[in-house]
């Protein structure tokens, strides 16, 4: 099995990883507690890869990262990138956006999810993207999921993602459809 280190310190993400890719030949490892990548770059595509290369660098192993967030259309694709430093907890980060959009009419936004794959020498061996069209609402709604649920309403399902059952959320969320199109090339490659 070859080894591919998660380059992330989130224990929530190695596990949905585990989940997802458990009947591949890759054998997931957490990334060393010390080793922190700053997230540099100006679009998803950029910070997954360059966490995914230094990592991948810093082990000489296989490495693997995702970069994800929350572009609002009214906002100009605000927060995006900057999604998790957007204000210091959950609901900081609801009621900044809440009081950014104010009154306005087109509340449309996505969520978006980059995943990128480094060889050991850093290379980009493959990258894929999700993404989750949906609306913000006027106040949020639902308890469960995190960040920026309780207030992305998917009118396909007439839910926030803080309402849905996880299983509907990570079936038709940006991650869960950039996991999905991870395994085959994952797949291909550890063949
Ligand atoms: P990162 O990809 O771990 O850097 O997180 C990006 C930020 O985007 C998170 O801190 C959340 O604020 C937001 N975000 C990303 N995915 C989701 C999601 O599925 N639900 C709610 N917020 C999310």
């Amino acid at each position: 099995m070859t080894v591919l280190v998660v380059a992330t310190g989130n224990p929530g993400k190695v596990r949905e990883l585990q989940a997802v890719l458990a009947d591949l030949d890759w054998e997931l490892r957490a990334k060393p507690a010390e080793l922190e990548v700053e997230e540099t770059g100006d679009t998803f595509v950029a910070n997954a890869c360059l966490k995914a290369s230094e990592v991948a660098r810093a082990t000489g192993e296989w490495a693997i990262a995702d970069d994800s967030g929350l572009e609002v259309m009214a906002l100009n694709g605000a927060p995006g990138v900057y999604s998790a430093r957007y204000g210091s907890s959950d609901p900081e980060r609801i009621q900044r956006l809440l009081t950014e959009l104010g009154d306005r009419p087109n509340r449309a936004a996505r969520f978006v999810c980059v995943i990128a794959v480094a060889r050991p020498d850093g290379t980009i061996a493959l990258q894929t993207e999700g993404v989750c069209s949906g609306e913000i609402l006027n106040t949020p709604q639902g308890s469960g999921g995190f960040g920026f649920d309780p207030v992305f309403y998917v009118p396909e399902h007439q839910q926030t993602f803080a309402e849905m059952p996880l299983e509907l959320k990570q079936s038709i969320s940006h991650r869960g459809k950039a996991l999905q199109s991870l395994i085959p090339q994952l797949a291909a490659i550890s063949k």
